[in-house]
């Protein structure tokens, strides 16, 4: 079986997204990269997550043909794969319909620096995307265009959010940052109220992040409120 770990983690962190309440039903979707075999493992399409197996998860090559599985993978997968393409760094996507930031995202608004745990996305402002139907090679061209490396976040209009990072535990831990961050500025703007950091804060509170949390093995630190 091809990416036996990487299956289980997207099985696991399924439950867990169900479970923190970021996604409805069979909302949203995650994938993981092998740099190596230049292969993605992605959840399956219209599977309830508590019942997907790692058998259900499918494995696509570059141009999206399935490699091995055999579901339907889900239907974005020219999303995920847009992230992939921008950024050589990326390793995994979290894709979800998450409350607050799908709020922002019908309102027409990004996700900005009103409190400075945003910069765990290493950006000042998770761009939005504008809206293209779901499942769309439009919708993945309009994400990879918005895409602002080093930002590892986008709100696409009408739709969602999406994640990335160098690992699953580390696109995922910035998908609940990124929701909570979105409640919080959700609540400020119907309070009529929103103090929004300047680029120049930001980029000092980037700078703290390279050195919050715990020092790991590789020389860097924990990053953000999961702690990976
Ligand atoms: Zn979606």
């Amino acid at each position: 079986m091809l990416m036996k770990e990487a299956r289980e983690k997207i099985v696991a962190f399924g439950k867990r997204m169900e479970a923190d309440g970021l996604t409805l039903g069979t909302a949203g979707n995650i994938s993981i990269f092998d740099p190596e075999l230049r292969l993605m493992a992605i959840s399956p399409s219209g599977i309830p997550y508590e019942k997907t197996t790692p058998e259900d998860i499918v494995i696509l090559d570059e141009e999206g043909n399935v490699v091995e599985g055999e579901r339907k993978p889900s239907s974005e997968y020219l999303l995920h794969g847009a992230f992939y393409k921008t950024d050589p760094e990326a390793r995994a996507v979290v894709h979800t319909h998450s409350m607050y930031c799908t709020i922002l995202a019908c309102m027409g608004e990004p996700l900005r620096s009103v409190h400075y745990a945003i910069a765990e996305a290493q950006t000042d402002e998770i761009p939005l995307v504008p809206y293209h139907t779901f499942g769309t090679p439009e919708l993945a061209a309009a994400a990879a265009k918005a895409l602002k490396k080093p930002g590892r976040g986008l709100i696409l209009a009408n739709h969602g959010m999406c994640a990335y990072g160098p690992s699953i535990e580390s696109a995922y831990g910035l998908a609940l940052t990124m929701e909570w961050c979105a409640k919080v500025q959700w609540h400020c703007m119907a309070a009529g109220k929103m103090n929004v950091l300047s680029g120049e804060e930001m980029q000092i509170a980037m700078e703290h992040y390279k050195t919050y949390g715990q020092k790991k093995s590789d020389g860097t630190h924990t990053q953000g409120y999961s702690g990976v």
